[in-house]
C-alpha cells in the first residue's frame, strides 16, 4: 500500500509536468524551477513516509501535496525554545563527534530510524555564529536520543510555505493558496555563512514583538521559528524631527524583498496583497495553539528560469510607479482599479520599463531581478 502510494505521488508529479507543457499557451508559467528536486534526493538514508516534506518537489505548488504536507504533525526535540542538541555521528553517549545542531521545541526532524535508544534523524543545521559545530543550514543525517522525541499536531486552518529560492512566503488557508508575499531570508557572504536561514519544518512557537537589529533596524511583529530566527515585518530605520515627531522608513530593506538580505530572520512586507495579508496579518491570525506549520524550501542547487512571455502583468495607464501581478492591487486607489494587462515579455519596452514592483502583491521580478536571485544562490 505504501509502496504503490509513492508511485502514485511520483506518478501525480510527472502527469503535472506533462500537463503544465500542454497548458503552456493557455496558462503561461511564473518564474520557476529550472530542474525539479527533492529535499532528500542527495540523502543517505531514504525513508518510506507516505506524505513528507524530505520527498516533495521543491517549488511546486501542487496545493494536494503541500496541504498533505503541511498537515502531518511535527516531530520536534524536547526542550526549551532556545535549547538546541547537537547531533552525534553514531548512535552511543561517548561519540563526541558532531554531524548537526537543531534547535529544540521548534524545529521539525525527519524521523528515518529508531534503534532503541537512539534514533537517526535528518534535518537543516541550526548552528549560530560561534558554534564549534560548523555546519551552517546544510541538510544532515546523525543520531539524537529517542526519549528526547515528542510530537506536535499542528493547526488545520492555516500553514505557511517560505521558498528560499522564489523570496517569497505563501500563506496555505484550509487546502488552497490563499495569498503569496514578497520576503527576504538569511543573505550569507564569504566571511559569514552563518548568515543562511536553514531550511526544513518549524513550529511558530512564540508571538515575540518587536525587537532591534544590527544597524539600528526596528523589526515589528516577530514571531520565533527558530532560535533567534523569527518571521517579522520588513525593518525601518526610525527618526524622529524636530517637533519630536516619529518618522518610520522601510525603503533602505523594502527593496531587497524577494532577494536574499536578513541576518537570517525571514522579513515579510508591511503592505498588504489583494487579501489583505501583511506581517502585521500573520501576526493577528496564525493560531499558537495547535501550532502553526512552517516549511522552507532550500535553495541549493536549485535556480529560477525566467516566466514565460505572455505572462500577465497590469499597471494603471493613467500613472503611479508600480507593475502589479493582481488588476485589482489593494495598493492602487479603487478609482483605477481594475489594472490595464500587459506581459512580462513587455516589461523592457516603453512604457513600461520605467515602472518598479509593486510591495503589496507580489510581481514577477523582472529578467535582471531573477538573474540577482540566481547570482545571490552561490553559496
Ligand atoms: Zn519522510
Ligand atoms: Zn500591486
Amino acid at each position: 500500500m505504501r509502496k504503490k502510494r509513492k508511485r502514485g505521488w511520483a506518478g501525480a508529479v510527472f502527469l503535472t509536468a506533462l500537463v503544465s507543457v500542454s497548458l503552456a499557451f493557455a496558462d503561461p508559467l511564473p518564474a520557476h524551477d529550472l530542474v525539479p528536486r527533492t529535499p532528500n534526493e542527495d540523502s543517505e538514508v531514504l525513508c518510506d513516509h507516505d506524505f513528507c516534506f524530505w520527498q516533495m518537489t521543491e517549488g511546486e505548488m501542487d496545493e494536494d501535496v503541500v496541504w498533505e504536507v503541511l498537515m502531518q504533525p511535527l516531530t520536534v526535540l524536547q526542550g526549551g525554545q532556545r535549547d538546541q542538541v547537537r547531533v552525534r555521528a553514531r548512535p552511543e553517549k561517548g561519540c563526541d563527534e558532531y554531524t548537526g545542531v537543531v534547535t529544540c521545541a521548534s524545529q521539525g526532524v525527519h524521523v528515518l530510524r529508531q534503534e532503541g535508544d537512539w534514533t537517526l534523524i535528518e534535518a537543516y543545521s541550526s548552528a549560530e555564529e560561534g558554534s564549534r559545530i560548523q555546519v551552517w543550514a546544510e541538510r544532515f543525517q546523525g543520531y539524537v536520543e529517542t526519549k528526547l522525541l515528542k510530537e506536535l499536531p499542528v493547526n488545520d486552518q492555516y500553514g505557511i510555505v517560505i521558498d528560499k529560492l522564489q523570496q517569497r512566503l505563501y500563506v496555505y488557508k484550509e487546502g488552497h493558496l490563499f495569498s503569496t508575499l514578497l520576503c527576504s531570508t538569511g543573505f550569507p557572504r564569504e566571511n559569514t555563512p552563518f548568515h543562511e536561514t536553514p531550511a526544513g519544518e518549524y513550529a511558530i512557537v512564540s508571538w515575540v514583538g518587536d525587537f532591534w537589529s544590527d544597524g539600528g533596524l526596528f523589526c515589528a511583529k516577530g514571531l520565533r521559528i527558530n532560535k533567534g530566527i523569527m518571521l517579522h515585518e520588513v525593518p525601518c530605520v526610525i527618526t524622529t524631527d524636530d517637533s519630536g515627531n516619529e518618522k518610520r522608513d522601510y525603503s533602505r530593506c523594502e527593496r531587497y524583498l524577494g532577494e536574499k538580505a536578513s541576518h537570517g530572520c525571514i522579513r515579510i512586507q508591511k503592505e498588504k496583497t489583494p487579501q489583505g495579508v501583511n506581517a502585521e496579518w500573520l501576526w493577528n491570525n496564525l493560531s499558537r495553539k495547535p501550532v502553526t506549520k512552517v516549511i522552507i524550501w532550500d535553495e541549493l542547487g536549485r535556480s529560477l528560469g525566467y516566466p514565460d512571455e505572455d505572462y500577465p502583468l497590469y499597471y494603471n495607464p493613467k500613472g503611479g510607479k508600480n507593475y502589479h501581478s493582481d488588476p485589482n492591487c489593494l495598493l492602487v486607489r479603487e478609482k483605477y482599479r481594475p489594472l490595464t494587462e500587459f506581459t512580462w515579455g513587455e516589461l523592457e519596452e516603453k512604457p513600461y520599463s520605467g515602472l518598479t514592483p509593486c510591495p503589496g502583491c507580489a510581481p514577477q521580478l523582472r529578467r535582471e531581478g531573477i538573474d540577482t536571485v540566481n547570482e545571490k544562490n552561490t553559496r
